[in-house]
């Protein structure tokens, strides 16, 4: 099925075109791995995972998926810096070297993040590969070195900037984001790795050395400039690298639009001469009370902190999965316990099938259902739509109640559409273990013993308390068994 999607650059809803023909080679701004991730960064790569998965399902295409790891930037830096106050020991020992603590902090934090993305069943197995920035640096100089050279960057006190003027000469800066030049600061430069449109400058592609930071040896143009790269420069090597330009679909939160996705396209541009990528792909925000879920707000949770209260990870992502991804995401503790109902209502329903075995029955016309699901998922991967049509569908049908080849077809489609959601179990269903207080199986007890007394006004009355504190005696000859009303 043809898939389309809305693109940041064209700012439409375009059919999706792939450079090669059944094949797409996807890349997604991944962590930075200098502290957990919270969840609204997991909503960004629930939507990259949303995103992939729906290509291979509907689109039928072989996707190859990239997710960068930024393990050199301005804050891992900060925080692996010799005597950071948020170094623990479970990270080892800090060494003199800069360079071994960085890689230590790094390592510590990607692996959680591995970790936390499998529990929310991101599709781990299906990464083409996860490029860590510092395994291409060489890659990084290269390209700045071209941009250099054709012009568009020069070097200041042994960083090397981005020229932006220079540029805006011969293309378009402000592909993805508008930005107001009336009041555009030419030759002011900007060192850090984020900063605001309002602050649209020359950007830093490459800083020189600091006094206790890792760096690596740069020769440009013949000079020595020590140190290391900026964070845009970072993507746009990584993607060359691994894919050659242009490739097919870029994603990101909308917050890296400016200035990481437009300096990028900048970079790209300018050092090979090509634009990046077709589509570009930007999953709105997740939001508490009003406001970004950001480190730097205060206002977030990790995924730990939500296990630790109790929720289940696969909730949070059916959760966000059922909202589109291009409207803001409100996350309230209600929002994820009535997720946690829906997606049980499904998975009921799907175990009502596995153990149904009528042969004769009602017949479902489910290559419709399954077309009508499909399409809206096709249609900028609209899942809230796609998921009011399967609740629509388990609304109207008894699953005990269908022909064996309806029963069949409707598991199939169940089965794709959990290739795509994956939060749904096909398995036996799990016997649910219910404690009976303690309360209640003493008075059944009793009970039991005034049956065996043939005091049958007693052990009535002792059933009546029981039913009316919420259970029931099934007896046999032999035993009884208490269940929960
Ligand atoms: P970072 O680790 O800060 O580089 O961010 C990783 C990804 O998370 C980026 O794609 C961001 O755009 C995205 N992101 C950050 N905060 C949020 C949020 N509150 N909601 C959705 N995406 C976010
Ligand atoms: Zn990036």
């Amino acid at each position: 099925m043809k898939i389309s999607v809305y693109n940041s650059l064209t700012k439409k809803v375009e059919e999706l075109v792939p450079v090669k023909e059944n094949e797409i080679k996807m890349y997604s701004c991944g962590p930075t791995v200098y502290n957990h991730a919270h969840i609204g960064n997991m909503r960004s790569f629930l939507f990259a995972d949303l995103v992939q998965r729906i290509l291979r399902v509907v689109g039928k295409y072989d996707v190859n998926w990239v997710m960068n790891i930024t393990d050199i930037d301005d804050k891992t830096i900060r925080d692996s810096a010799k005597n950071s106050p948020v170094w623990h020991s479970d990270m080892g020992e800090q060494t003199d070297e800069p360079k071994e603590n960085l890689k230590k902090l790094t390592e510590y934090y990607q692996d959680l993040f591995l970790e936390d993305i499998g529990k929310l069943g991101i599709d781990v197995e299906h990464f083409y590969a996860l490029p860590c920035a510092t395994d291409f640096i060489d890659e990084m100089q290269e390209l700045i070195r071209n941009i250099y050279k054709n012009g568009y960057a020069y070097i200041s006190e042994g960083s090397v900037y981005f020229d932006v003027n220079k540029w805006r000469k011969d293309d378009v800066y402000g592909k993805l984001f508008k930005i107001d030049f009336d009041n555009f600061r030419a030759g002011a430069r900007v060192d850090s790795d984020e900063y605001e449109k309002e602050n649209a400058s020359d950007f830093v592609l490459w800083k020189s050395m600091k006094e206790n930071e890792p760096f690596w040896d740069f020769e440009i143009d013949g000079k020595s400039c020590p140190g290391r790269p900026g964070w845009h420069i970072e993507c746009s090597a990584m993607e060359y690298e691994l894919f050659g330009l242009t490739f097919d679909i870029h994603t990101g939160g909308i917050d890296l639009k400016f200035p990481h996705h437009e300096d990028e396209i900048a970079q790209s541009k300018a050092g090979y001469g090509i634009e990046p990528t077709k589509y570009w792909l930007h999953n709105e925000f997740l939001e508490v009370e009003g406001e970004k879920m950001s480190k730097s707000a205060g206002n977030f949770f990790t995924l730990r902190d939500l296990e630790t209260k109790g929720l289940d990870p696969l909730d949070i992502r059916f959760s966000m999965l059922s909202a589109h991804y291009s409207t803001k995401f409100n996350f309230t503790f209600q929002g994820i316990e009535s997720s946690k109902k829906a997606r049980k209502r499904v998975q009921d329903f799907i175990y009502d099938l596995l153990e149904s075995d009528n042969m004769e029955g009602e017949l479902l016309d489910v290559e419709k259902v399954k077309n009508t699901i499909f399409e809206e998922l096709s249609n900028d991967f609209h899942t809230p739509k796609a998921l009011a049509g399967l609740f629509g569908l388990i609304n109207s049908t008894n699953p005990k109640a269908l022909a064996a080849n309806s029963r069949n077809e409707l598991l199939a489609l169940l089965n794709d559409l959990n290739h795509i959601f994956a939060v749904w179990d096909f398995g036996t269903r799990p016997v649910e273990i219910i404690d009976i207080p303690e309360e209640i199986t003493e008075l059944a007890a009793k009970r039991w013993q005034a049956k065996a007394d043939r005091n049958f006004q007693l052990a009535d009355e002792l059933r009546k308390e029981i039913d009316s504190k919420g259970y029931i005696i099934k007896d046999t000859k032999t035993e009884y068994e208490i269940i929960k009303k």
